[in-house]
């Protein structure tokens, strides 16, 4: 059996098992709308023109130097901004601790050890559902995980009296993950009201809020319109932490950029939470890639650049909120009973579309449309080409 015999093949990832058996069917019709990954109409993988102007002019001037310990400084500058506010008073008192992470998922996971390590006593309550690696990402840092009210299967909306009594009910102190915008797999977020009120139940109960905001501007078309949930928090002086990710707002998915902060009390704290922060990434990887960071800075310094970024988030969210509607009309005209209001009043990239575990294994192997068996359709895989087939074999799979 020798060194390794008692390893046992390990579960497989819910989300990327799918594209492995969409990859694997001959047949001509089919769809995935399984990946959480933008497609164009024509159902390609984008590169945005910002990062293709961006990678021109890296190209005249390579350099291949490691990056400081906790990233790049200009990056992270211009990140912040985006979620903390253009003129934040707390970017200008220094009180952000901030790194470079590997993606949203390393900011995550970053924070999880940060939080382990410093407080081992807490836990983490996380919304039901959430994306899968969350529960991972806490369980690999031994968070113990406790879960709060979410969704609410009847409405296909949020269950807003279970989240807010699970948010009272929490002892004192409790840390809290919370998606930005754009709740992932639901496409179901609070309202602005509703924010508020969170909020303000958070300062009451002195809980901590995590926001892992993998979708900035995805949601709504405008990055600043997504980070209302954050703005709210920081309006109420809420010290929050956050996850920030470059991978869907500006493509770069494979680039592993992104970051993550945690609001301090002052400077001298920040200064202290940043140097931790690195000490934790340091016997994991050193330092954080150079690539990706150096197109987001040169993207997010250039104000022309930018605004061509902001142009093509906005294509991009639009894109698949057309597709909302779309896939909502054409099921409405094909005389389906069932409401479909929730396909659109939904948002991001996903769609929690109520269809069953059976009725999902019935579109695969009927229709050749492939998804996780929770339901959740994935806006960004849908083009004017599949949204009819797409539809009608829905229509079918629930008559
Ligand atoms: N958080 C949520 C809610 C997500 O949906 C995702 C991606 O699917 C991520 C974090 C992390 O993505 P990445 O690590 O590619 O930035």
């Amino acid at each position: 059996t020798g060194w390794w015999g008692g390893v046992e093949p390990a579960a497989k990832d819910p989300i990327l098992g799918v594209t492995e058996a969409f990859l694997a069917d001959p047949s001509p019709n089919k769809v995935n709308v399984g990946v959480g990954a933008y497609r164009d109409d024509d159902g390609k993988p984008v590169v945005l023109e910002c990062v293709r102007e961006a990678e021109r002019r890296i190209s005249g001037n390579l350099n291949m130097e490691y990056l400081p310990m906790g990233g790049s400084i200009r990056m992270i500058e211009e990140t912040l901004k985006l979620a903390y506010g253009e003129n934040s008073e707390l970017i200008k008192d220094k009180r952000i601790a901030a790194v470079q992470a590997l993606s949203g998922t390393g900011a995550c996971r970053l924070f999880a050890d940060f939080q382990k390590r410093f407080l081992p006593d807490s836990q983490i309550y996380i919304p039901v559902p959430t994306w899968s690696n969350h529960h991972n990402i806490w369980r690999d840092a031994h968070v113990p995980q406790r879960t709060f009210h979410y969704y609410h299967p009847e409405s296909k909306g949020l269950d807003f009296a279970g989240l807010m009594d699970d948010v009272k009910n929490a002892p004192n102190g409790s840390f809290f993950l919370l998606h930005a915008c754009a709740h992932n797999p639901t496409g179901v977020d609070p309202s602005e009201e509703q924010w508020r009120e969170i909020s303000y139940q958070f300062k009451v109960k002195n809980h901590f809020a995590f926001f892992d905001m993998a979708y900035q501007g995805f949601a709504s078309g405008d990055p600043e319109r997504d980070a209302k949930a954050i703005r709210i928090f920081l309006e109420d002086g809420h010290l929050i932490g956050c996850a920030q990710s470059y991978a869907k707002n500006m493509g770069l998915y494979g680039q592993r950029v992104g970051c993550l902060s945690v609001l301090c009390e002052d400077e001298m704290q920040a200064v202290a939470v940043k140097s931790q922060l690195q000490q934790i990434a340091r016997p994991m990887y050193s330092n954080p890639p150079v690539h990706g960071a150096l197109i987001v800075s040169i993207i997010l310094n250039d104000p022309d650049l930018k605004n061509l970024w902001l142009k093509e988030v906005k294509g991009m969210a639009d894109r698949i909120i057309g597709m909302r509607t779309a896939l909502r009309e054409n099921l409405e005209s094909l005389g389906s009973s069932l409401s479909w209001e929730h396909i659109t009043n939904q948002i991001g990239m996903f769609c929690y579309s109520g269809l069953t575990p059976e009725q999902v294994d019935h579109l695969t192997n009927e229709f050749h449309i492939y998804m996780t068996r929770n339901g959740r359709i994935s806006m960004a895989g849908v083009t004017t080409g599949n949204v009819g087939y797409l539809a009608n074999a829905i229509h079918e799979v629930t008559k």
